[in-house]
């Protein structure tokens, strides 16, 4: 339902959860957030309201330069902790939030418990963080591309993965994500007032685009030829 990413050196925490918070007036039945500290991604989330989250998060602070967040309205699965984003492989190698519906999930679930992939939710999301992992490449880019080429729906990632601690990554088909740009950090999020307090200048993606964030740049390419896109930065003039 909603999504907020962050990379830069302030307080990513409270950052995805002032976003978040945010996106709140979309309704929704559960929060969580991924943070990549360098060396791993540690995954956060729960049941019910933002603030249950935030307790969680007072109790046991994640620290890192890099998340994504999301808040969930259920579309395969009743709202619980298990079935909140993000969603990660058995190695939490990647972290994956997702708005929308994978439609086809039903067929490569099957194949990929088939194979030996634990599913601890029922969604139809946690198949694209199984699917990363075992496409994994050495190339996150590029196997992104190969996971899109699966996916049958609607959709809107914030990825992040343990191999690229600089990076973060979004894909938008059909399901809206802008990306933020800022002075030494950058942002995604599904709806631009989640961004307003950092930055006016966004990029919108379009359908089958995907934008790979640091700190410092933001490419924009087609999701399935790779081919990068030049697009001018829009400049938000409004308040919220
Ligand atoms: N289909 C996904 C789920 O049920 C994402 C729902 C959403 O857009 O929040 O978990």
């Amino acid at each position: 339902c909603g999504i907020m990413g962050y990379i830069g050196q302030q307080h990513t925490q409270e950052i995805l959860t002032n976003g978040l918070k945010k996106l709140e007036y979309r309704g929704y039945d559960s929060v969580g957030v991924a943070i990549h500290d360098g060396e791993e991604v540690h995954v956060t989330k729960a049941e019910g309201r933002l603030d249950n989250l935030a307790s969680r998060l007072q109790d046991a602070p994640l620290q890192g330069s890099i998340g994504i967040g999301h808040t969930r309205w259920a579309t395969h699965g009743r709202p619980s902790d298990e079935n909140s984003h993000p969603h990660t492989d058995d190695e939490t190698e990647f972290a994956v939030v997702h708005n929308g519906i994978i439609e086809n999930y039903i067929e490569l679930k099957d194949e990929l418990v088939a194979e030996g992939a634990t599913f601890t939710s029922e969604t139809d999301s946690e198949v694209i963080a199984h699917l990363l992992t075992k496409l994994y490449d050495g190339d996150v880019v590029s196997t992104i591309q190969k996971v899109v080429e699966k996916l049958d729906g609607a959709y809107a990632l914030g990825v992040v993965s343990r191999h690229t601690p600089g990076k973060l990554y979004a894909v938008r088909q059909a399901s809206p994500l802008i990306i933020g740009s800022g002075n030494g950090e950058n942002f995604i999020s599904s709806d631009i007032p989640a961004v307003l307090e950092h930055t006016r200048d966004v990029y919108i993606l379009e359908d089958g685009e995907m934008a790979v964030l640091t700190e410092e740049s933001i490419s924009l390419m087609d999701v399935t030829t790779g081919k990068s896109i030049s697009r001018d930065l829009f400049r938000v003039d409004w308040d919220m």
